[in-house]
């Protein structure tokens, strides 16, 4: 599936992404693919390794095999077939398949995240990228956006996109408001070599406040997190050491031990609060945000990187000529609002259920949890599946 091109009789939008994330550069190779004037500018100095793994799910592993680009991805990948609930000694709480949806959908997918970026970036031909760059003014001026840039200068654009990120300046700049919720946890991210794990089993381990995640990538790695019920902003926390570390999980059991120790130092460690974006507009006059810029969301459900995937898609087929681009943007909150909102939503809950942190609770949770039929949960993946990718 490719957006449609510009007809003759329309003129190509002069187009600013500012962001070059999964969101920003996906968007950027489709309208490329429109014939459409795109300058990405993105604040890191050079496409750096993005640490950590990434769990690509089927409805953006469909899209991406739709556009073409699945196929940049593959040779980094390593396919998911179950994903197991536990308790923290790795006691099956719940399990469900993937390779029904794998067969008639797409597969869900484990790679490191710099891999998914560079084969996406690999895939970027026309657009004007200009790296170590980022926005210090946007004034919406009615018929066109006016962008200062670090570099000094200033440009007029058709339209701008904040593809951003949960921090967005855009957003910032437009909605004058942070936006920002946080969860009540933490996580703190590595990946390992060289430990044996089910290569296709992601196991999601759950303690009281705390959890464990074990997602195997391709070539012996895995990707580990470890989430945990804390204040924001926790200095102690970014900074921990390798031994209050392995002390906080020490009362994890299955693979998580082994793990851990084949942790070498804290600097493997990367720690994030998680938090929720909640906007009831993701647009304002000829601006809009997508991907975690509009609706940053807590990774329960890993489908951060999925809907700025789908973000793309969808703004990419609304867009049509530059007279009409705000009932572009109309249409594609109309497309976008309910889904992310609801995926949010799932994903916090889920969060909320994971993290709970009375002891009596937790037992609980963990008995009701054991009872819940295996196909529910399975079949409420179909609420995932997108069949339509115009949207
Ligand atoms: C701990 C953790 C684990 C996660 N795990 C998963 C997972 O397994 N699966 C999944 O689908 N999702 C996961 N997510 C969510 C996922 O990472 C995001 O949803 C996804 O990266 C969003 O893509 P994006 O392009 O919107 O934003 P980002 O990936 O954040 O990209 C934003 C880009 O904009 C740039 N930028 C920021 N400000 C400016 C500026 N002012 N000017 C220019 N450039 C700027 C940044 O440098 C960056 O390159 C996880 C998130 C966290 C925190």
């Amino acid at each position: 599936m490719s957006p449609s091109p510009v007809h003759q009789s329309q003129s190509p939008l002069k187009l600013l992404v500012v962001g070059g994330g999964i969101a920003g550069i996906m968007l950027a190779i489709l309208l490329e693919r429109k014939g459409y004037n795109i300058t990405l500018v993105e604040q890191s100095k050079q496409w750096k390794p993005i640490g950590g793994g990434i769990t690509l799910t089927l409805n953006g592993v469909r899209i991406l095999q739709e556009t073409g680009l699945l196929s940049a991805i593959e040779p980094y990948v390593n396919e998911i077939r179950n994903i197991n609930i536990t308790n923290q000694q790795g006691k099956r709480l719940s399990s469900f398949n993937l390779d029904e949806y794998a067969v008639s959908y797409a597969g869900t997918l484990t790679l490191l995240r710099h891999d998914l970026h560079n084969a996406l970036v690999g895939r970027l031909s026309s657009t004007n990228v200009c790296l170590g760059t980022s926005c210090t003014a946007i004034t919406d001026e009615g018929d066109k956006v006016r962008v200062s840039f670090t570099n000094h200068q200033t440009c007029d654009y058709d339209l701008v996109v904040g593809a951003d990120g949960i921090n967005s300046f855009v957003r910032r700049s437009i909605f004058c408001t942070t936006s920002n919720k946080y969860s009540g946890y933490a996580s703190w991210r590595f990946i390992v070599t060289g430990v044996a794990v089910p290569q296709n089993t992601l196991t999601e381990m759950w303690g009281v406040g705390k959890r464990f995640g074990i997602v195997p990538l391709s070539g012996n790695k895995v990707h580990c997190f470890a989430s945990l019920n804390t204040l924001e902003n926790s200095a102690a926390n970014s900074n921990i050491s390798i031994n209050d570390f392995k002390a906080l999980f020490a009362g994890f059991g299955g693979y998580v031990p082994k793990l851990i120790d084949a942790l070498e130092d804290n600097s493997k460690l990367m720690y994030n609060d998680l938090e929720d974006v909640y906007l009831e507009k993701y647009h304002k006059g000829r601006i809009v945000l997508i991907g975690d810029a509009a609706h940053g969301m807590t990774p329960n459900m890993t489908q951060g990187a999925s809907m700025a995937i789908e973000d793309a898609v969808v703004l990419a087929a609304k867009l049509t000529d530059k007279s009409v681009v705000e009932r572009s943007l109309e249409r594609f909150q109309a497309a976008r609002s309910s889904r992310t909102r609801s995926v949010q939503k799932k994903s916090n809950l889920l969060g909320k259920i994971g993290q709970l942190n009375n002891p009596h609770l937790c037992r609980l949770r963990n008995y009701c949890w054991q009872r819940i039929p295996d196909r529910w949960i399975q079949n409420d993946l179909k609420n995932l599946l997108v069949h339509n990718l115009s949207f």
